[in-house]
This record gives structure tokens, C-alpha cells and sequence, in this order.
């Protein structure tokens, strides 16, 4: 654990009980018992975690009965978390990084995928990646709502993807709407719904 006040008994208690019954127990087990290392491997790895003197400072959020999360700049941890894995992407020897580069399709070939199709946005050309596997990593699908805090990329492309490949799609019904985000017609239109929630979490 982060901390010698946690137990990985705890947060697996305390996991189980926000989901209310909804939880994969295999899941939270792999989260709970790998997590730290993981957080800690981060940290070699460069990520800059708010620290109180020498310690990682920890805050207790929603469900958790102890202080367990770590956070960055404040409110700016995953822009610390995706800045520190970028930077060690860039120096992995055999990692090359596409950038402006927007997945359309997958190309499947016998009930495998064998490649991408991709639009490169600085010219608008459609290119052809082949590759022996093809993870999607494309993240969540909030903007199929009028009102949220998702990124503006989060558009459900990567489901889409794989829906047309075939692929079976479960927990669709999982959308994430930050805790402290608000929306209101008395709010002015020019309010983002993140603006609102930056209210939200001073009040
Ligand atoms: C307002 C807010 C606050 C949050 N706060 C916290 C927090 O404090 N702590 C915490 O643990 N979690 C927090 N989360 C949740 C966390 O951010 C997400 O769970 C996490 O980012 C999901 O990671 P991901 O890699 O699955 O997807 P993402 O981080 O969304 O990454 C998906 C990536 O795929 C790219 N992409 C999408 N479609 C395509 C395409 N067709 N072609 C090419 N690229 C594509 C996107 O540009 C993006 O870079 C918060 C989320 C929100 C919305």
C-alpha cells in the first residue's frame, strides 16, 4: 500500500461496496493488490505526484474509508500521469509514436484484425497500418450526451470500431459523469458544464 495506515483488505472492502454488487471481484483484486506498485512504478517513471515534505501526500475521496489517493498539482493528475508515460513512450527503443493520426477502421482479415485504417489529419490522406494485433485504447463515450464533463474526444469511436469488427460489447451502461459537475438552464449557455464543476467543487 501508499500508505501504512491501508490495508489491501480495506480498499478492496471499500470497492466492492461503492459498486454496490456491480463489480468484476477478479478486477478489483488485480486493482487493489497491483495498484501501488503500479502508482509507484509511475513515479519511476517520472510522474510528479503532490508530495506533503518528503511523503506522497494523500486525500480520501467518495467510498474510501482511508486516505488513498494521490493527485498532481492539484486537480491536474491526469495531465502529470499522461505527460510522465508520453515522455517514457518517446525513450522506449521500438515504440514510435503516430501522432495527428485519427483510427477510422479496423481491417480485418479471417475474424482477426491485421491493421487500421486512419485518417493522418495534417493532410487528410486515409493511410493503411498493418500490424500482427491492434489494441484500442480510445477511451469512453461521453459525448453522445448534450451535457458533460468528458473530453471532447471522448466520442465512442474506439466501441464503434470494434462493434463493426464483431466484437461483443459489455458494461455499455457505465458512463462517467464527474461527481461535482452541475448543469442548470439558469446558467448562462457561455457555462461549460467544466467550468460548473470547477464551481462546483469550490463550493
Ligand atoms: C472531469 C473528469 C475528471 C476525472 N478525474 C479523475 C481523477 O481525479 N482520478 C482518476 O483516477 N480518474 C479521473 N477521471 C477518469 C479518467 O480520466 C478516465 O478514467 C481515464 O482517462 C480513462 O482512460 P482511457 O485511457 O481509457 O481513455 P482516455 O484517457 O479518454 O484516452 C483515450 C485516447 O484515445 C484517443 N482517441 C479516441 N478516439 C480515437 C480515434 N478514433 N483515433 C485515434 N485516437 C483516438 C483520445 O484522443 C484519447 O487520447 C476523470 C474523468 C473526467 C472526465
Amino acid at each position: 500500500m501508499l500508505s501504512d495506515d491501508d490495508e489491501i483488505g480495506l480498499h478492496y472492502e471499500d470497492t466492492l461496496r461503492a459498486g454496490d454488487g456491480l463489480c468484476n471481484e477478479g478486477a478489483v483484486r488485480v486493482l487493489v493488490e497491483e495498484g501501488p506498485r503500479r502508482a509507484l512504478e509511475l513515479i519511476e517513471w517520472g510522474a510528479r505526484f503532490d508530495r506533503e515534505g518528503a511523503r506522497l501526500a494523500l486525500t480520501r475521496e467518495a467510498a474510501h474509508s482511508k486516505r488513498r489517493i494521490l493527485h498532481a498539482q492539484g486537480d491536474s493528475t491526469g495531465r502529470e500521469i499522461v505527460r510522465a508515460l508520453v515522455a517514457r513512450a518517446r525513450a522506449t527503443p521500438g515504440v514510435e509514436l503516430l501522432t495527428r493520426l485519427f483510427s477510422i477502421d479496423l481491417v480485418m482479415q479471417g475474424g482477426r484484425s491485421v491493421g487500421l485504417l486512419a485518417i493522418d489529419e495534417s493532410c487528410g490522406a486515409t493511410l493503411l497500418l498493418r500490424a500482427p494485433a491492434v489494441m484500442l485504447a480510445t477511451g469512453g463515450a461521453g459525448q453522445i450526451y448534450r451535457e458533460t464533463t468528458n473530453p471532447p474526444q471522448a466520442t465512442g469511436d474506439g466501441m464503434a470500431m470494434a462493434y463493426r469488427a464483431g466484437a461483443e460489447m459489455m458494461d455499455l451502461e457505465f458512463v462517467q459523469f464527474h461527481p461535482t459537475g452541475c448543469s442548470s438552464p439558469e446558467l448562462p449557455a457561455s457555462c461549460s458544464p467544466r467550468r460548473c464543476a470547477a464551481k462546483a467543487g469550490a463550493w
